[in-house]
């Protein structure tokens, strides 16, 4: 038995690779390498440069190497590229995945995990949001992830499918152990801009807003470190390998933290002020985004062993500090 790790050599599909290897599965990676890095793809793995839509290869990897569960991470995620380019958005993450799902299905995998967002609920539904919460994406990006959802749905209900969608929150920080962490050039999340910008990469961060109706002004976000998402896959893969029916989970750990407390965790770990700009709000940013990991939790028995601020923080700019040594 071998699990399919689509986007394996991205931030979050390595991490979760690293977490299966570590417990001894056994692990694929598809990945075209557009945007991620086939150095931070462990050596334990097999590996094939390809796309996901190409289904003769991915009926033949899974043949090849008897898959018994897809793990999909691969896809676009920048939100702002989504609003500027939202048909690239829609091939990449909807018509593209739709292939997979396909070639799956045809290949006779029964056990499925997508890789969903916190975005799918709508900006004024009450928080902390729970995964019944009302919907309403705002961006490209994040309706992509919704028409997956009810496709996978939808699929699973005709076919001999189960699906685990994850909900992800604010995903942040990098592996203990050095092997992988956040490596895009062009990042635009909050801890990673404030990691370079600790070590002087960038000359300041920016603030996007200062006049949230939220207790410091400032934006407030749930953010999890990789590592415990990584956990959320494993427990969502054996969940489903012991036959449990298809489930939607919020991932995050249920915290909601302001820039400005993320901003007092970087100077507390490096010791030293950061250079900031205060600036207008960034188009599309919701005010407040805060999980409810109950489900997860009780029902997967999710403990999360990194829900500190500043061991995310630090691991963030450990990785920053390597990857460009
Ligand atoms: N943010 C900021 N400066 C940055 C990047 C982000 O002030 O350089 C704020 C952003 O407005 C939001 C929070 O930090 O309130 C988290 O943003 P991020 O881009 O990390 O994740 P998102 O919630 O947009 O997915």
């Amino acid at each position: 038995m071998t699990v399919l790790v689509t986007g394996g050599a991205g931030y979050i599909g390595s991490h979760v690779v690293l977490a299966l290897l570590d417990r001894g599965d056994k692990v694929v990676v598809l990945d075209d390498l557009s945007t991620g890095n086939r150095a931070q793809v462990d050596s334990r793995t097999a590996f094939v440069e390809g796309d996901i839509a190409d289904g003769a290869l991915v009926q033949r990897v899974i043949a090849e190497h008897d898959v018994d569960a897809v793990l999909h991470f691969a896809g676009s995620i920048v939100v702002p590229d989504s609003v500027a380019d939202p048909l690239r958005y829609y091939d990449n993450n909807v018509v593209k995945s739709r292939a997979l799902l396909e070639a799956v299905i045809k290949a006779g995998v029964r056990q499925f995990i997508f890789s969903s967002t916190a975005t799918v609920y709508a900006p004024d539904a009450p928080q902390p949001l729970a995964e019944d919460a009302q919907k309403g994406p705002i961006s490209p990006y994040a309706r992509t992830k919704l028409m997956m959802e009810w496709m996978l749905e939808d699929a699973a209900r005709a076919h001999a499918l189960r699906f685990v969608a994850l909900r992800y929150f604010n995903v942040a920080g990098a592996d203990a152990r050095g092997r992988s962490g956040q490596s895009g050039p062009q990042a635009t999340h909050l801890i990673k801009r404030a990691a370079q910008a600790a070590l002087g990469r960038i000359p300041h961060l920016d603030i996007f807003g200062t006049d949230y109706p939220t207790p410091d002004g400032t934006g407030v976000r749930d953010y999890i470190h990789v590592s415990d998402l990584a956990e959320a896959h494993l427990l969502a893969l054996d969940a489903l390998r012991s036959g449990a029916a298809s489930d939607t989970y919020n991932c995050g750990y249920g915290c909601g933290l302001s820039v400005r407390q993320v901003i007092e965790s970087v100077e507390r770990v490096t010791g030293k002020k950061l250079p900031v700009k205060l600036g207008p709000r960034r188009p599309g940013d919701p005010p407040t985004l805060i999980s409810d990991p109950t489900r997860l939790k009780s029902e997967l028995g999710w403990h999360p062993s990194h829900d500190n601020l500043d061991e995310i923080v630090r691991s963030a700019l450990e990785w920053e500090r390597r990857f460009n040594a």
